[in-house]
């Protein structure tokens, strides 16, 4: 990948070796390009940037005759008789019998590969060879089964250290590989190292401040570490760059989302405000307080405000949302909402329109299913500035909507929007303050990373009198005894939801219990008489809100659906999840799942079945306890972020950086992230925008980053 460099070529001296294709190093040529290629590697400069997955520790030498079973080592050995056979399944296996060069004698140990015609052609008998691998036992003989071997008087590549091993693509040959990236790492015969060449973009300062390996001799030791301690130096190095170059970058768009952009000041008299606050439904958590003074405080200036809005399911970011919107239109300026899905902007719609109720801000809805004629209506309000606030999908931030005046946008459920959407928002002419909420907590160690570019507000309690959602995981045998459990509440009123991780059979491969065929079964099975409905993302939208519309006004008793239910969705009077397939979903999904009931008086239940009942350790995170509560968001964030690694929890279409190079994002080492902060501030407080000469590497690199994940 050319962009996956930290320095680009254009911060190079013109031509180095870097820029060569592959084909310039010995040994590659015709197909091994085309393979490279594969792995997005076409110049030299991208083969050191491939780096090991992992290391083989062969570094332990032991004489052939005190070869340990079961461990890995490195011998060296005379090549004896050579045979061929078939094994019992008619494979091809090549044995070597391996004399003990200390006194020319068998030593008793074989080496045996598959299929390998070669380990024939290039080693004669007699020669002295040097083989790493792990010995087992075979009947009373000791055996290296697929050792690698190479000649002992030869450099040590793939025998006789730690050994690197790359990540292959079908066709390659790890040894090739690894041949190859020596070559570029260690040098050839008359040849000097291409990894020299590397530039270092480090301002030197940092480098000594924090005693950190010149940039080409961490890649060598990351590629043919000398020994444990240097590796984990060199990777230290590289780590190093990475989050630099991350925290540079985010700062760097954050300072260019405020530059030179003027924000409207937004502000509410005191008094005004207070009587908003007396006028709401109920008394405001200090959580939303602290929040709603936080927002206050950013909307008052005319840098535009970049915050995110973080808290639990049901913890109320809605009304701190409207308030912020209110205060946008006493101050002449207008105010939209955005949801993530056309449900979700009803609902929004809703509780805006009934807190806005009195001589509040008018209000409109905008999604996708609005008629033509109304649509139109909408716009010119928008445009002409008659209409304060608008609710609606992202279809909003698309296609020709002008604002008169945009003094705040809200996203609601950011992770669902793309950075991509904010700058749409930009490119609307105005400079809105922004403000995002996410109901999917953000573990620290992000925070402090990823979310680097947005100030936090949390909600970090329910509002008081919420209940417990009792939760019990349970395997499928168990559910004849749920349904008649289920029956039972519905007789007393009450409603349940059933989701399942699919829609239809046949989407995906496997037997995942799906939504159609659950909601079949059950009608005319287990739930028998009961109203039931169906809800998915394959409906049309307007049978998707008509189903949700009857589920809340209570004309159906059980809703089977796949996550559309997932977010913000209010239903009071729904008192039981069940969730088939369980262990389909990430931690913070089910949370958010489970979220959905307990919003009313009535003790609410979630049942999480699953064939892994009982061995999954994601689901007993859900019923775990600590301080004699179950595990709130943030706890079960981290949780996953732990079990799933931080590809998985964040998702490409949550986030567009999912997974760096070096660094494991689910796994910072804290020190190294306080102090490439650090350092990044230091950078920034002299040369907010990477301007002058000895930050031209680090600019490079910057630009790099975004080009690889596409966030230019
Ligand atoms: P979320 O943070 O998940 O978006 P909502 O804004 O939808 O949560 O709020 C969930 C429910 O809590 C709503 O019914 C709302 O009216 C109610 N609510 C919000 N704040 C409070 C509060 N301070 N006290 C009591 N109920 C509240
Ligand atoms: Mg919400």
């Amino acid at each position: 990948m050319a962009a996956s460099r930290t320095i680009p070529s254009s911060s190079r001296p013109n031509s180095t070796s870097l820029d060569l294709k592959v084909e310039a190093l010995p040994g590659v040529g015709g197909e091994s390009v085309k393979l490279l290629e594969r792995l997005g590697i076409r110049t030299i400069g991208d083969l050191l940037w491939h780096l090991p997955t992992r290391y083989l520790d062969y570094g332990n030498v032991r004489p052939v005759r005190h070869l340990i079973a079961d461990r890995e080592q490195t011998t060296e050995a005379i090549v004896g008789a050579v045979g061929q056979r078939r094994t019992a399944r008619g494979q091809m296996m090549t044995e070597v019998e391996l004399i003990d060069p200390a006194d020319m004698r068998p030593s008793g140990v074989k080496a045996t590969w598959f299929g390998r015609q070669f380990i024939k052609e290039r080693f004669q008998p007699g020669q002295l060879v040097r083989l790493s691998g792990k010995a087992t036992w075979f009947g009373r003989a000791l055996q290296l089964s697929n050792p690698k071997v190479e000649a002992a008087d030869a450099e040590r590549v793939h025998t006789g250290r730690m050994v690197p091993v790359y990540r292959l693509t079908e066709g390659l040959k790890e040894g090739n590989l690894r041949r190859w990236l020596h070559t570029a790492v260690e040098g050839a015969p008359k040849r000097s190292p291409v990894v020299d060449e590397v530039p270092d973009g480090l301002p030197a300062t940092i480098r000594a401040r924090r005693e950190l390996l010149p940039l080409s001799e961490a890649l060598k030791e990351v590629h043919f570490p000398s020994t444990e301690a240097r590796l984990l130096e060199g990777r230290r190095r590289l780590a190093f760059d990475e989050l630099l170059t991350l925290q540079l970058g985010l700062a760097q768009r954050r300072a260019r989302w405020q530059k030179d952009a003027k924000a409207p000041k937004l502000v509410a008299p005191d008094r005004e405000f207070e009587r908003w606050l007396v006028g709401l439904p109920f008394t405001l958590t200090e959580g939303q307080q602290r929040a709603i003074s936080e927002i206050r405080a950013d909307i008052g200036r005319t840098i535009p405000m970049s915050r995110l809005l973080e808290g639990d399911v049901g913890s109320g970011k809605t009304v701190v949302a409207a308030l912020a919107a209110r205060i946008a239109v006493t101050s002449g300026a207008q105010a939209a909402l955005m949801a993530p899905t056309e449900l979700l902007a009803e609902q929004h719609f809703r509780t805006l329109s009934s807190l806005f109720a009195e001589g509040g801000p008018s209000v409109r809805l905008l999604t996708s299913s609005v008629s033509a004629p109304d649509r139109r209506e909408i716009l010119g309000a928008l445009a002409d500035g008659s209409l304060d606030v608008v609710v609606g999908t992202h279809a909003l931030v698309v296609d020709g909507v002008t604002f008169k005046k945009l003094g705040l946008a809200v996203v609601d459920e950011q992770h669902r929007f793309g950075v991509r959407q904010r700058t749409t928002l930009r490119e609307k002419g105005t400079d809105p303050h922004l403000l995002l909420t996410t109901a999917t907590p953000i573990p620290r160690t992000l925070t402090q990373t990823l979310y680097k570019d947005v100030d936090l507000s949390v909600l970090d309690q329910l509002p008081a009198g919420r209940q417990e959602i009792r939760t019990e995981v349970r395997p499928p045998e168990a559910l004849e005894k749920v349904w008649p459990w289920v029956r039972q509440h519905i007789a007393d009123g009450e409603q349940a939801f059933i989701v399942t991780p699919r829609i239809d059979k046949g989407d995906g491969e496997d037997d995942a219990p799906s939504a159609v065929a659950t909601y079949e079964e059950l009608r005319s099975g287990g739930l028998k008489g009961l109203r039931l409905a169906l809800l998915h993302g394959r409906l049309p939208s307007k049978e998707r809100d008509d189903v949700m519309r009857r589920f809340a006004a209570r004309e159906i008793d059980v809703l089977v659906a796949t996550t559309v239910v997932e977010v913000g969705i209010d239903i009071p009077n729904a008192t039981m999840m069940i969730i088939l397939g369980a262990e389909r979903f990430g931690l913070a999904q089910l949370h958010q799942l489970r979220g959905r009931v307990g919003r009313g008086e009535k003790r609410s239940y979630a049942v999480l079945v699953s064939d892994d009942a009982a061995g999954s350790e994601r689901l007993a995170a859900m019923t775990e306890r600590k301080d004699g509560k179950p595990l709130d968001g943030f706890d079960l964030a981290n949780r996953d972020l732990e079990i799933r690694g931080a590809g998985e929890f964040l998702g490409d279409e949550q986030h567009g950086i999912s997974e760096l190079r070096i660094v494991d994002l689910s796994d910072v080492d804290p020190r190294l992230s306080r102090e490439t902060a650090e350092e990044a501030d230091a950078v920034l407080a002299t040369d907010p925008t990477l301007e002058q000469p000895e930050n031209a590497g680090l600019a490079a690199a910057v630009e790099a980053l975004w080009r690889r994940y596409a966030l230019a």
